[in-house]
């Protein structure tokens, strides 16, 4: 078995002019697809084949061709299914209350997650995580590294996510990443999220 590349669950302009048509283009059907590709090469022949991506991500690796495909292949899963033209505002129902819970507000929670963001240096990603008490925790990984990978220093199964490298906004943002973090905002699907918030709690 091989993994697939999802197709957008909107248009490619659907998220204009926040995200915009050309960058996802190029994102998902360049970048994502390259992650794909190379993950299902490295697996090929070997037992990963037939395992879930969380089973290859949790196990820990000895190579960085799964590490870094593998990590590419599930973040950008993730992080289109989180995204939504009818998307932002702010969250309702179970994960309302638990960011409420775990920040003290919306807007804290806001604040945490936007200088995680902004303040990881080179490429990476800002996560929400939720662990198996309900608590929820913010944090920030390298490259394609995330939360489901052993010793990443940052624990939880990620329910929401931001893609902070540059191939994600420079064409629209050039260097204003903050910019970029703060469309982010208009975009995420809480529906999506609390979804998954409830199927991990
Ligand atoms: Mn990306």
């Amino acid at each position: 078995m091989s993994f697939e590349l999802p197709e957008l669950p909107y248009a490619k302009d659907a998220l204009e002019p926040h995200f915009d048509s050309m960058t996802m283009e190029i994102h998902h059907g360049k970048h994502h697809a390259g992650y794909t590709t190379k993950l299902n090469n490295a697996i090929a022949g070997t037992d990963l084949e037939n395992k879930s991506i969380e089973e290859i991500l949790t196990q820990g690796f000895d190579n960085n061709a799964i590490r870094n495909n593998g990590g590419g292949y599930y973040n950008h899963c993730l992080f289109w299914s989180i995204l939504s033209p009818n998307g932002g505002g702010n969250p309702t129902g179970e994960i309302a209350e638990a960011i409420n819970s775990s920040f003290g507000s919306f807007e804290d929670f806001k604040t945490e997650f936007s200088n995680a963001a902004a303040t990881r240096f080179g490429s990476g990603w800002a996560w929400l995580c939720v662990h198996p008490d309900g608590k929820l925790e913010v944090c920030s990984t390298p490259n394609q590294d995330n939360p489901l990978m052993p010793g990443i220093g940052c624990g939880g199964t990620p329910i929401l996510a931001l893609d902070v490298w540059e191939h994600a906004y420079y064409l629209k943002y050039q260097n204003k990443r903050p910019d970029y973090i703060a469309a982010f905002w208009n975009l995420i699907n809480w529906e999506e999220v609390n979804l998954r918030f409830i199927e991990k709690n």
